[in-house]
């Protein structure tokens, strides 16, 4: 069936495919969510937009775990529907999801790559990558959570280091005071099946 859609595409078509899905493998592998907290334009938007100073800020809330299963929802979803199914909106509408997005954007940080952006699971598949990752010094740390506390994926930085919702933006390794968390450069040593930690 998929070699079929290829034969009927122009040779042209085939080749960009190609180059497309080169490049989506490349930055898997050479970026993981880095990207997504590093290179992204819609990222970026998401956190100048969230620092709009507004009385209610939310961290996390009951659901938040079960909501972020809707982007994997999203990535399949094209592979049952198709591509058939077109729906025309008012433009009001359009209009509203955008304000509707903006103001979420204010309250909760980074919406759309916890929730909604179907490449940050792609992506994801770099972070298992054991190199060039994050790493915590559990002798370091203290526990005291101001990583947690400013973690704009909202995981734990320093039990969940490396986590598939890890976008890699630096800021725990930043803001922690006790310089616990910092950059892996090699290979993680294994001891008894399990990552060690070095000093
Ligand atoms: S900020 Fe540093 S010391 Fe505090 S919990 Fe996070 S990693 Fe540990
Ligand atoms: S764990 Fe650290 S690097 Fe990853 S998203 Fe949170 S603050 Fe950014």
């Amino acid at each position: 069936m998929e070699q079929e859609v290829l034969k009927n595409l122009p040779f042209s078509q085939n080749v960009f495919l190609f180059i497309e899905i080169g490049i989506v493998i490349i930055v898997i592998f050479a970026s993981g969510r880095k990207f997504c907290g590093k290179i992204c334009p819609l990222g970026l938007f998401q956190d100048l937009i969230h620092k709009i100073k507004f009385p209610l800020k939310i961290k996390t809330y009951k659901g938040d775990t079960y909501l972020r299963y809707l982007k994997y929802l999203l990535l399949v979803l094209p592979f049952f529907i198709g591509d058939n199914i077109k729906i025309e909106l008012p433009t009001f509408v359009y209009v509203l999801q955008i304000l509707v997005f903006i103001f979420l954007t204010i309250i909760i940080s980074r919406p759309l790559c916890k929730y909604l952006c179907p490449w940050g699971i792609v992506l994801a598949i770099g972070n298992k990558i054991p190199s060039k990752k994050y790493e915590v010094n559990i002798k370091k740390c203290t526990g005291c959570g101001l990583c947690v506390k400013k973690c704009k994926m909202d995981i734990m930085p320093y039990k969940q280091i490396n986590n598939v919702e890890c976008i890699y933006c630096g800021t725990c390794q930043k803001i922690c005071p006790c310089k616990a968390i910092s950059k892996r450069t090699r290979l993680p040593s294994v001891v008894n099946g399990q990552e060690k930690n070095d000093t």
